[in-house]
């Protein structure tokens, strides 16, 4: 499971995160929901260890530690057991989808190009991709460009996935096919923690919801209550937003 304790984040003066704390149990999907600002990104490269929590104690499946005590080693650990994706899909763009997905495979893994690329084949298949495997970023449309970033995340084998705004940069037509795919990995139980803005997606895909209100968690709960009936204030102000 990825636990969180009492973690807090300045950046100078700014506090960004404070005293937050949750937990995303194996299996689940977990939906991070919040206003521009809040905090959601720095909380989710936190845990991947692309930002430095000030205090407080992590766990990522079989590695804990405190922020006070994060060494080279625990940064391989963590990046080892998590795998992110962005907003934007960040593929390579002199690479074809198969050699972006294989990339990783080769470099970090040290696979043979035969097994990284059967690998890669795989997980192409798994997010409805196969057919575009030798295509160029370039004449793929974003939605098929996010499924291939997806692709690259999960051939790494990782143990927990974390999606920052998976959608945002999408055309609306495009929203859908890359969730359909975040909720095909929700029904094979992969252990997910997702940043998201659409809610109907969170209410129908999430077990579990945490709403990050200026840096704290103001309300966290089954995504059924919590979007019928909201307990707190700011997030009954934030959900009106989505009506
Ligand atoms: P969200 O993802 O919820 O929109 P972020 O985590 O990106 O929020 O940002 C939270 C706050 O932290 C914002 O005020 C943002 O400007 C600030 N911030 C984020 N990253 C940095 C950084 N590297 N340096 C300084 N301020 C940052
Ligand atoms: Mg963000």
């Amino acid at each position: 499971m990825i636990k969180v304790e009492h973690v807090s984040k300045s950046f100078g003066k700014l506090e960004v995160l404070k005293d937050v704390s949750f937990q995303v149990e194996e299996g689940q999907t977990v939906a991070l929901i919040g206003s521009s600002g809040s905090g959601k990104s720095t909380l989710l490269r936190t845990l991947n260890l692309l930002e430095t929590p000030d205090s407080g104690d992590i766990t990522i499946g079989d590695v804990s530690f405190n922020a006070n005590d994060i060494t080279k080693t625990t940064i391989a650990e963590v990046r080892q057991r998590t795998a992110m994706v962005f907003q934007r899909f960040n593929l390579f763009t002199n690479k074809t989808a198969l050699q972006n997905v294989a990339e990783a495979l080769i470099v970090v893994q040290h696979k043979s190009k035969a097994e990284a690329f059967d690998i890669a084949r795989k997980r192409l298949e798994d997010v409805g991709m196969a057919n575009w495997a030798d295509h160029y970023p370039r004449a793929l449309s974003g939605g098929q460009q996010q499924r291939v970033a997806i692709a690259r995340a999960l051939a790494l084998n990782p143990e927990y996935l974390l999606f920052d705004e998976p959608t945002s940069a999408l055309d609306p037509e495009l929203v859908g096919e890359v969730l359909g795919i975040i909720q095909q990995l929700a029904q094979r139980k992969k252990t997910m923690l997702i940043v998201t803005h659409e809610m109907a997606f969170a209410r129908d895909v999430a077990d579990k919801v945490v709403f990050l209100d200026k840096g704290r968690i103001a309300e966290e709960g089954n995504p059924k209550s919590f979007f019928v009936h909201p307990t707190t204030q700011r997030a009954q102000q934030f959900l009106a937003r989505f009506r």
